[in-house]
């Protein structure tokens, strides 16, 4: 386990006393959480649940349901998963006590759960008990040639709304447990990703609301939690002032963002980036720093919107950008209250956080 010790942490203390924004960090494992904490972090600002599905079970439980042919045998499938994403969120709270933690609703492309083999299709076909033939349709219909333009983020929880309200549960019951085991309470903010409309928030958080209404009631408890969305596409940047009627908080997913705002692939842009940047039409790779002519933009318009709807709205980041040193001068100058990102930038970040405010604070003078 890495722990900051002598200059290093003298000089992380240096920089704290001088940063407005909190610094969070991008994590779902027990390992990376505790990494993240070692490093300083203050919380969590993105928990990616989709990573927790790609175990073998949880897989093959998602599967299940896609071929159900009933709400009740979807439901059944998920109450699966439900302990195992529990018992996952038990763990971050309890490794994060006293820090906020942003979980966020799964976000797969839905492509990475369908079944691919022969083999994968009769195997679904049998632990679900449908038919080949019911499994091959679906399979078909849910096929994509553009899944990260598609079926993913919250159009999954739109679809199918037992996943989001199988992970409320989970959430909610983590939050119960964690008060009886520890006598700490958890606020999580719990995060729709991929949103562009205000009504895909109200239906999503009204599902949300009758989950931890359901939780209240079982388990006797009060329950506190916070409901955001992702920022991560134009509309939902050009939109925010409605978003915000409903979001309680906005985190800029800005990998996606830039992706959505230049039509440039996230995963693909290595094949012809670097020309663009020999020709010098691009200064950098905006994948790694904030755009601010289009990207940058976009974010600083939507902190405006946000703002003049809901003005005490929490606001951070969570593209990799945030823990990218130029873009955290960006996040300071757009008054963010938090950038999230990997562990082991969680240093870079509080360093990059500090000259920031110093530098905004002698541009104020
Ligand atoms: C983003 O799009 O910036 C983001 C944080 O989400 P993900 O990288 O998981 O799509
Ligand atoms: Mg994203």
């Amino acid at each position: 386990q890495p722990e900051l010790s002598g200059d290093f942490a003298t000089l992380m203390g240096w920089a704290d006393a001088v940063r407005r924004m909190k610094i969070r960090a991008n994590a779902e494992t027990p390992l990376d959480a505790r990494t993240a904490r070692k490093f300083g972090a203050e919380g969590i600002g993105l928990c990616r649940t989709e990573h927790m599905f790609f175990e073998a079970d949880r897989i093959t439980a998602v599967r299940r349901m896609i071929v159900a042919e009933s709400v009740e045998a979807r439901k059944v499938a998920l109450a699966e998963i439900l302990p195992m994403q529990r018992k996952d969120f038990v763990e971050l709270f309890t490794i994060m006590t006293g820090l906020p933690v942003t979980i966020r609703l799964l976000d797969p492309p839905l492509h990475e759960f369908l079944p691919r083999t022969e083999e994968d299709l009769a195997e679904v076909a049998r632990v679900a008990g449908v038919d080949l033939g019911r499994v091959r349709h679906r399979t078909a219909q849910l096929h994509e040639s553009n899944p990260m333009l598609g079926h993913r983020g919250c159009r999954l929880g739109i679809s199918f709304p037992e996943i989001y309200e199988m992970q409320a549960r989970a959430i909610f019951e983590a939050v119960v447990e964690v008060k009886a085991a520890t006598g700490e309470t958890v606020i999580p903010e719990i995060m729709i990703p991929l949103a562009f409309s205000k009504k895909e928030l109200d239906i999503l958080k009204a599902a949300i609301v009758a989950v931890a209404a359901s939780v209240e009631k079982e388990k006797g408890a009060k329950l506190d939690y916070l409901i955001g969305t992702m920022i991560e596409l134009p509309r939902a940047a050009l939109r925010a002032h409605e978003l915000a009627e409903t979001a309680e908080f906005f985190s800029f997913g800005t990998n996606d963002l830039t992706q959505t705002t230049f039509g440039i692939s996230r995963d693909d842009a290595g094949t012809f980036l670097p020309d663009y940047t020999r020709a010098g039409i691009l200064e950098q790779d905006p994948f790694v720093t904030i755009d601010r002519d289009g990207v940058g933009e976009l974010v600083s318009l939507a902190a405006e919107r946000g703002r003049k709807t809901r003005p005490e709205i929490k606001l951070g980041i969570c593209g990799e950008h945030g823990g990218d040193p130029a873009s955290i001068h960006f996040c300071e100058s757009v008054g963010l209250d938090y950038v999230s990102c990997s562990p082991y930038r969680v240093p870079i970040a509080r360093l990059a956080a500090a000259q920031a405010a110093l530098r905004s604070e002698v541009k104020a003078e």
